[in-house]
């Protein structure tokens, strides 16, 4: 397969993200849904912003209220509700002591949160609450992260988080990626991104310049929920990032009314290994305030994860884990409980 050229007709990434959806009235117009809703939408994204890009827009069955890609991004006003057990801070994690930016809950990983910018704003978000929201971090900052990482030989793999990293401009990634390469003791560059199903082409030339080019082993970890996620544009990323030699998997969080039936799981794991993405993760919601109606009891995630075992070949079968706070690793849940 060739890959798409960009000609320089087509809207850059960063033009693209300019364009999203950010307002109810124009999430409405787009989507062809009732004009009445506006207000009720303005007043449930009063907490956490609605945004959405276009080309995932486009992958919406307008005027279908129940999509699966829709109730991702569609405001609720069950978000104002109050779910007892949820909270601002699920994982505790406005509670660390390495240096702001840096996540180091497990000996061999740490997370680096480059960015709190994201290209879309999930309603089950468990960062929907997080001071960080927009702002990026700043040279001093990374300075102080990479010290940390270069002090910790037992740190073997390093991974971008956010937010979503790929928020960030190539120069500042490629400038970070390079520092890493330096450090001796590293061996992966791993990126957590919803960009490549939210934004295809962000996959551009000049991201696969420095991810091709790192001595670390990359691995990208999408996030996609469900199969009708994954369109050409989509599979085209990709592709182009198989070719510069990123590892891709996925992770998946189990959301009412989206995905909880062994039929969807079961199309989306075989959709995922159509396009040569390995499933990875499958996630329990984290509790966080706002998302309580997308939760699907542990119960429930258990006997879905039977289904898929009897159905899927163990390879396309993601691990079932939730996180718990204070716990140094995610906690594979137990499927003979
Ligand atoms: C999920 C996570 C990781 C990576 O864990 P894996 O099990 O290797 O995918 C690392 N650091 C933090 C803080 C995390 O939440
Ligand atoms: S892309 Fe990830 S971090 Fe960003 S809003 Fe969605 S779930 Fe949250």
């Amino acid at each position: 397969m060739i890959p798409r050229s960009h000609s320089s007709l087509q809207a850059t990434w960063q033009q693209q993200l300019k364009q999203s959806a950010i307002s109810a009235s124009e999430l409405v117009e787009r989507l062809q849904l009732p004009v009445e809703m506006i207000g009720q939408l303005e007043k449930a994204s009063s907490g956490f912003p609605l945004r959405v890009p276009d080309n995932f827009l486009q992958r919406i069955q307008p005027g279908n209220l129940s999509d699966p890609l829709l109730k991702q991004v569609l405001p609720d006003l069950a978000e104002l509700e109050h779910f007892p057990g949820f909270s601002n801070d699920p994982l505790d994690e406005q509670h660390q002591s390495t240096p702001s930016g840096l996540l180091h809950k497990y000996p061999s990983r740490v997370l680096l949160v480059v960015t709190g910018a994201c290209p879309v704003h999930c309603r089950y978000c468990f960062r929907r609450h997080f001071p960080y929201q927009q702002q990026q971090m700043g040279k001093q900052g990374i300075e102080k992260c990479l010290k940390y990482i270069e002090q910790h030989p037992e740190i073997n793999e390093v991974i971008l988080s956010g937010g979503d990293p790929l928020s960030a401009p190539d120069r500042l990634l490629s400038d970070i990626s390079s520092r890493l390469d330096q450090i001796p003791h590293l061996k992966r560059l791993r990126i957590h991104s919803r960009f490549p199903v939210m934004i295809p082409d962000r996959i551009n030339d000049s991201l696969l310049q420095w991810i091709g080019h790192s001595r670390l082993k990359p691995v990208m970890v999408l996030h996609i929920n469900h199969a009708n996620e994954i369109n050409q544009d989509l599979t085209d990323a990709c592709e182009r990032l198989k070719r510069a030699g990123v590892l891709l998997l996925n992770q998946t969080v189990l959301l009412k009314g989206v995905n909880d039936s062994s039929e969807q799981l079961c199309q989306l794991s075989e959709t995922l290994f159509n396009v040569s993405v390995q499933p990875y993760y499958l996630h329990l919601l984290d509790k966080v305030a706002g998302a309580g109606h997308f939760e699907v009891s542990q119960t429930n995630a258990i006997n879905l994860m039977h289904q898929l075992l009897e159905k899927l070949p163990g390879f396309l079968v993601p691990k079932l884990v939730r996180e718990v706070a204070g716990v140094t690793s995610k906690l594979p849940i137990d499927l003979n409980l």
